[in-house]
C-alpha cells in the first residue's frame, strides 16, 4: 500500500511539458500545504519538433484548468483536425488519404450493426474514400482560415473534434508560468540520483550537494530517464524489431501563404517518413528514418530534392522506441518520454502521456491518496497494454508495399508482432471492430486509437480489402442491404449498383 495522506512534498524531475503538466495536475489533487517542486535542469537544447497534438489534448488542458484560448495564444497553436498521409502507397504526393478527428453525430458512425459500420464498409466496398464522410472535411478542401474553423467547430455540426499543432517550447513556458502562479516551486538544478529507504521508496532526490526530501516523485526527465533505467533498473521493452525508424532530423520549413493547413502532413520517404506541423510563425518538420537505410546527409539531400531549397537540420537525434515494463514503482512514477517513446506518427507520444497522467490523477484522487499495490499493478499493466496498442497501430501504417526502396522492401519482408499479425488476418476478412482493440485497454484507461481510426488507416492501405467489406455487408438483412445500396448510390450521384459479382448485393 502507498499512503500519501501525510505527504509533505512531491518532487518532479524535469521541467519539460510533461514535468510541468504533472506538477499542475498534482497541485490540483494534493492539499495546498503539500509542496510540489519541479527540479529543472537547464535544457541542453530545446528540441522544437513542433507538436502535432492528439485528441486528448483539449481534455488535458480543460481538466487542468488551462484556458484553451490562452494556450492557443501562448503556444502559437493552430487547428489540427487530422492527419494527411501522402505517398504511403507509393504513388507520390498526390497519392493521399486522411485520418480525420471525427466526432459523434455523423450517420456513418451512428449506424452500427453487429460491431461494424455498414455505411463505411459500403464506402470501402465501393472503392470510395472514407474521410469525406465527415462534414467538416470541406474545411480542408477549401483551406478554411483558423477563424472559419473556430466558427464551424462552435456549431457542433462539423463532425470533428478539435486538437492543435503547437510549439512545444512555448507550451512549456506557458505551463511553467501557470504552474508558478499556482504555487508550484521550481528548483533550477540537476537531479543526480535518488535516495531509497529500506522499502524501496524514494525518500529524497539528490541534487548537487544537497537532498530534497520527497514523499512522492515523478520522473519527467525525458530521454535522460534518470529513474526507471538507472535507479530501479526496470526492463526495457524495445519496439526496434517492429517499428523501423531509429533516427530523426528536425528542421523548419519556409512558411507558406496562409491559410494554414489544419492537418499534420505525414509523408512517406525513402527511408522512413516526415511530418510537417504548420504553426502561425513557422512550419516545424522532421524526418524520422532508419539508420540502416539512410544517414542525416542522405535524408537532407532527399528533403532538399523534394522542396527545391536548402534544408538545414536544427537537431539530429537517435530514437530508441519502446517502454519500461513498469512505470510506477512504490512512490515513484515515470511519465512521458522518461517512461517510453515512439516516433511521433499519430502524435502517439503525447496521446500516451496525457492518458498516463489522467490515470495517475484518477488513481491518486479516487483512493484519497491511499493506493493499494494492486491499483499500481493495474496501472502498470494498463500502461503496457496501451503501449502495445500504440505499437501495433503504428505498425499498421507501414503495412503497405508500394514504395520500392530498400527500407520499404525490408519492411515488407519483416516479421509482424504476433498480436498485430493476427489482427491483420482478421482485417483481411472484415473491417476492424471494437473487440480487436479492446485488449489494448486496461483498468480505466481509454483507448488512444478507436475502431474508426484503425479503419481509417487499414482501408486506404488495403489491409482491409474491398472484398472484406463486401463479405460483412453480405451478412446484413436484405432490407439493410437496400438501405446501404441507396447510400452508395447517393454517394456516387448515380444509380449504379455495385455488381453482385463484387459480392455484397443479393
Ligand atoms: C523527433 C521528435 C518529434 C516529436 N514530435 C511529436 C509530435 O509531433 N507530437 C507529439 O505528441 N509528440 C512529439 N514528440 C514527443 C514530445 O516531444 C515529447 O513527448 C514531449 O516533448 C514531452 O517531453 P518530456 O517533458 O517528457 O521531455 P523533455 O521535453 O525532454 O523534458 C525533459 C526535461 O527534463 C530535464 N532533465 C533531464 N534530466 C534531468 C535531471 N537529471 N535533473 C533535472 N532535470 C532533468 C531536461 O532538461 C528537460 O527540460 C516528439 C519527440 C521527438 C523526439
Amino acid at each position: 500500500m502507498l499512503d500519501l495522506t501525510n505527504a509533505r512534498r512531491i518532487g518532479i524531475i524535469g521541467g519539460g511539458t510533461v514535468g510541468w503538466l504533472a506538477a499542475i495536475a498534482l497541485r490540483r489533487i494534493f492539499d495546498v500545504d503539500v509542496d510540489v517542486t519541479v527540479v529543472e535542469a537547464p535544457t541542453v537544447f530545446p528540441l522544437g519538433p513542433g507538436e502535432g497534438g492528439s485528441l486528448n489534448l483539449t481534455d488535458t488542458l480543460c481538466r487542468n484548468g488551462l484556458d484553451v484560448d490562452v494556450f492557443i495564444g501562448e503556444a502559437d497553436a493552430t487547428h489540427k483536425l487530422g492527419v494527411l498521409y501522402e505517398n504511403w502507397r507509393g504513388g507520390g504526393i498526390s497519392d493521399h488519404y486522411y485520418r480525420m478527428f471525427g466526432g459523434s453525430g455523423i450517420p456513418e458512425i451512428e449506424c452500427r450493426v453487429d460491431g461494424f459500420f455498414p455505411l463505411l464498409s459500403a464506402r470501402i466496398a465501393a472503392g470510395e474514400n472514407l474521410h469525406t464522410y465527415i462534414p467538416g472535411f470541406e474545411l480542408i478542401t477549401r483551406r478554411a482560415s483558423q477563424n472559419e474553423i473556430d466558427e464551424l467547430l462552435a456549431t457542433g455540426a462539423s463532425g470533428l473534434y478539435p486538437s492543435y499543432h503547437f510549439n512545444d517550447a512555448e507550451f512549456e513556458r506557458c505551463l511553467r508560468r501557470v504552474g508558478l502562479a499556482r504555487g508550484i516551486t521550481s528548483r533550477a538544478t540537476v537531479v543526480h540520483g535518488m535516495r531509497l529507504d529500506d522499502r524501496g521508496h524514494v525518500s529524497a532526490l539528490q541534487l548537487g550537494g544537497e537532498e530534497l526530501e520527497v514523499d512522492f516523485a515523478v520522473d519527467a526527465s525525458g530521454f535522460a530517464r534518470v529513474g526507471l533505467g538507472t535507479v530501479f533498473n526496470m526492463h526495457w521493452c524495445s519496439f526496434a524489431n517492429v517499428l523501423p525508424t531509429d533516427h530523426a532530423i528536425i528542421f523548419e520549413l519556409e512558411p507558406r501563404e496562409p491559410p494554414l493547413q489544419c492537418v499534420t502532413r505525414a509523408t512517406a520517404m525513402k527511408a522512413g517518413w516526415m511530418w510537417e506541423a504548420p504553426l502561425n510563425r513557422s512550419i516545424r518538420a522532421g524526418y524520422v528514418f532508419s539508420s540502416r537505410h539512410a544517414d542525416a546527409a542522405t535524408a537532407l539531400a532527399e528533403l532538399e530534392h523534394q522542396y527545391g531549397y536548402r534544408v538545414e537540420a536544427k537537431h539530429e537525434l537517435s530514437l530508441d522506441q519502446g517502454y519500461f515494463s513498469t512505470a510506477w514503482v512504490n512512490n515513484f512514477v515515470a511519465l512521458g518520454t522518461a517512461s517510453g517513446f515512439v516516433e511521433p506518427l499519430e502524435a502517439a507520444p503525447a496521446a500516451h502521456t496525457f492518458e498516463q497522467l489522467r490515470n495517475l490523477e484518477c488513481v491518486l484522487a479516487n483512493g484519497s491518496g491511499i493506493v493499494p499495490a494492486q491499483a499500481i499493478e493495474a496501472y502498470n499493466s494498463a500502461n503496457a497494454r496501451c503501449w502495445t496498442g500504440v505499437r501495433d497501430f503504428l505498425r499498421l501504417h507501414y503495412d503497405c508495399k508500394g514504395i520500392d526502396t530498400p527500407f520499404w522492401r525490408d519492411l515488407a519482408g519483416a516479421e509482424l508482432p504476433e498480436g498485430y499479425a493476427d489482427l491483420r488476418a482478421c482485417f483481411q476478412k472484415r473491417t476492424p471492430r471494437f473487440i480487436d482493440i479492446q485488449p489494448y485497454v486496461g483498468s480505466g484507461w481509454q483507448s488512444l486509437f478507436q475502431q474508426i481510426d484503425w479503419i481509417s488507416v487499414a482501408a486506404p492501405l488495403g489491409v482491409v480489402p474491398p472484398a472484406a467489406a463486401c463479405a460483412e455487408l453480405r451478412r446484413l438483412s436484405a432490407e439493410s442491404q437496400t438501405e446501404v445500396q441507396a447510400y452508395v448510390d447517393r454517394l456516387k450521384g448515380t444509380i449504379t449498383k455495385i455488381s453482385s459479382t463484387r459480392g455484397w448485393m443479393h
